[in-house]
């Protein structure tokens, strides 16, 4: 029968179907950090059990982590108390944890990847909700609740429903000034933030073909704003060739063998899908959110919704939007004055993301009005960014340059917005208080169009920055 990469990998992790509908899945691979696991070891201590599958199972630091002072004791007490859970849990239990004296510490989905932990048809489990990141490499990825966290320790199994498989085919090529981001964007806005509840996406098509790792992790990073469980694109050259030499991956001769049965899990030609979507990506433009949540958002030249959109918003939640965001339906996204411009999170806060902003700063300078920070998605992208010189750029047009961390993503740390500050964000989500403060305002754009903002002191078009380049 020819079957999806989700058919093929779910049925090679199922332990059994249980009576209630749902199937036991074996997780190879368990990453956890600070903020979803101190509960689920404590659970599994007031119960005597011990972490089933240490060697399967990874730790890292991110979303406390202050970004500016990393100097232990954290000045948070809870930040101090969560880490220090972290390293109790993770000595006791013999698993690995690549803290801020590794090298190799980061946002959780970045640090996976970077180590050549997440490989293709793996089964991944995290307690965040972004881990269907790892999806870029044809794994499939669920992000988890503390509860299964603790499930996933205790077995390394997790039961779960069986998912749909929508395929959202993008062709063509992206206009310039045009990233991952504004395709995700551009999907999620066409379906709907829970047009894939019920499903996994697969993304396919030339558009994905054409892109890096960075990129498809960028787009299966925000398959959960569209409401999907998990996200995945077949593996292919591209894939393998991230995964080459990196620390985890196999080596040598194994690495042949290795791609030989990835390229193998990957979807047959014929297989069959209960959805299909086709998005011509020549057409998509730089896109800005204008409201509170992800599929509420415009192309940069386009204008902000009133009372009907044509793409499902209830006149209710426009209205609801545009008052929270101060916004007023008809004008132009274009112009709105920002605060503060945040470049990083676990969907744009990869190397190649840092290069992109840092062209479009270089030699020039951060409005006087805006706070704009840089913070890499890890230790290792920071590191890579300074070889670079990149770090300069940025310090030079006047952005703070920050240590590794989830920071401003979700303000769990000192980064966070202020009273009812307007900031133009890389990250993945503008749900009201979603950066610290409850009135603040969240615009979600590619690293490319933060970096413009930021210049600009309001929302500009990138493409007017990159003429003449
Ligand atoms: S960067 Fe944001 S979305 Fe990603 S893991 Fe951290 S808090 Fe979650």
């Amino acid at each position: 029968m020819p079957s999806t990469l989700f058919e093929k990998v779910w049925n090679a992790h199922t332990v059994r179907r249980l009576a209630n509908g749902q199937t036991q899945l074996f997780i190879g691979l368990h990453l956890i950090h600070e903020v979803t696991t101190p509960q689920a070891f404590d659970m599994l201590r007031a119960r005597g059990w011990k972490v089933r599958f240490p060697d399967r199972t990874v730790a890292t630091v991110d979303h406390i982590v202050p970004t500016r002072d990393q100097q232990r004791p954290f000045l948070d007490v809870m930040a101090e108390d969560m880490l220090s859970a972290l390293e109790r849990n993770c000595r006791e239990a013999g698993v690995p944890l690549y803290d801020l004296a590794s090298g190799a510490q980061g946002i959780v989905h970045v640090i996976g990847p970077e180590l050549g932990l997440t490989q293709p048809g793996m089964t991944i489990a995290c307690g965040d909700s972004h881990t269907s990141t790892h999806g870029a490499f044809g794994a499939i990825a669920f992000g988890i609740g503390t509860s299964q966290v603790r499930d996933v320790l205790a077995s390394q199994c997790l039961a779960i429903e069986p998912l749909k498989v929508r395929r959202i085919t993008v062709n063509g090529p992206l206009a310039r000034g045009v990233y991952a981001k504004d395709v995700i964007l551009e999907i999620i806005r066409r379906l709907g933030v829970n047009g894939g509840v019920g499903y996994a996406y697969e993304y396919s098509g030339d558009a994905i073909a054409r892109m890096s790792m960075d990129e498809r992790m960028t787009i299966c990073n925000m398959s959960i704003e569209g409401g999907a469980r998990v996200g995945y694109i077949n593996p292919d050259a591209t894939t393998f060739d991230y995964l080459r030499g990196r620390t985890f991956a196999p080596q040598g001769d194994g690495f042949e063998r290795a791609c030989e049965w990835w390229r193998s899990m990957a979807s047959d030609p014929d297989a069959k899908y209960d959805d299909e979507v086709v998005i011509d990506a020549a057409a998509i433009r730089p896109t800005v959110t204008w409201g509170i949540n992800p599929g509420q958002s415009v192309y940069v030249d386009e204008a902000i919704p009133t009372a009907h959109d044509p793409l499902g918003n209830s006149q209710a939640s426009i209205a609801e939007a545009l008052k929270f965001m101060g916004l007023d339906g008809g004008a132009g996204i274009i112009g709105t004055r920002i605060d503060v411009a945040f470049i990083g999170s676990c969907t744009n806060g990869r190397l190649s993301d840092l290069r992109e902003a840092a062209r479009i700063v270089r030699g020039k300078h951060v409005a006087p009005h805006v706070t704009a920070m840089v913070v890499p998605g890890s230790q290792p992208v920071r590191a890579a960014a300074e070889r670079e010189g990149l770090d300069r750029v940025f310090i030079d047009a006047g952005f703070d340059w920050r240590g590794a961390g989830c920071s401003m993503c979700l303000a769990m740390n000192p980064d966070r917005l202020e009273g009812n500050q307007v900031c133009a964000s890389s990250s993945n989500r503008n749900f009201k208080g979603r950066q610290g403060s409850p009135t603040g305002r969240t615009l979600l754009m590619s690293p490319a169009m933060v970096a413009a903002a930021a210049v600009a002191g309001k929302i500009v078009d990138v493409r007017e920055f990159t003429n003449g380049d």
